[in-house]
């Protein structure tokens, strides 16, 4: 029987777990969406009406490369995003209920997940290397230099200002050195800037 191969399996999983001394996490996207946070279904269309609408975007991973033709659209689109994701959804149970169980070991978390869900648990940053990036930094797009810039006040400004999906143009991030475009700190080109931590 399926059901019973996978029940014994959790089983020798679950005792091997209790009795290790050092714990190696590799947590990805089945992790974060196994803890309720969904990046579609009725989460996605909550909160994102008016951008599926005028975008037609499918869900929250496909809109994340949605090709923007203004920097006053896309900031509209990414303080949502982000605003959502990293800074209004609370620590999940389930990850809580993960670092309770390995906080009085020695573990490592390797996670591409980017919602800063470990840290939220409480997970030792020194002990967290986010592969991906978080959704609470900007970098320079062009990755002149290396600084990542934690924005959660940049976002909720831009959130109190969007109309029409867009910010005003005023609030459109720059690079303080090289004066063009930033990006959100995320791996999804060649010029992910990773910091020194
Ligand atoms: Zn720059």
């Amino acid at each position: 029987m399926i059901q019973e191969g996978y029940t014994l399996r959790i089983e020798r999983a679950r005792k091997a777990l209790e009795k290790a001394d050092h714990i190696l996490i590799g947590a990805g996207a089945g992790l974060s969406a196994a803890a309720g946070l969904d990046y579609s279904g009725k989460r996605f269309t909550d909160h994102f009406r008016p951008f599926i609408e005028r975008y037609r975007m499918k869900d929250l991973y496909t809109s994340s490369f949605y090709p923007f033709s203004t920097q006053e659209e896309k900031w509209a689109y990414w303080a949502r995003h982000i605003s959502l994701n990293r800074f209004e959804t609370p620590v999940m149970p389930l990850y809580k209920r993960l670092h309770e169980f390995v906080s009085t070991r020695d573990y490592f978390v390797i996670t591409t997940n980017v919602e800063s869900q470990s840290e939220k648990a409480g997970f030792d940053k020194a002990r967290l290397f986010e592969v991906q990036g978080n959704y609470a930094f900007l970098q320079c797009e062009a990755a002149c230099h290396d600084r990542l810039y934690y924005n959660e006040q940049i976002v909720a400004g831009m959130l109190a200002e969007i109309e029409d999906c867009r910010i005003p143009v005023r609030l459109v991030p720059k690079c303080p050195v090289c004066g063009g475009n930033m990006d959100v700190n995320l791996r999804k080109g060649r010029f992910f800037v990773q910091d020194k931590n």
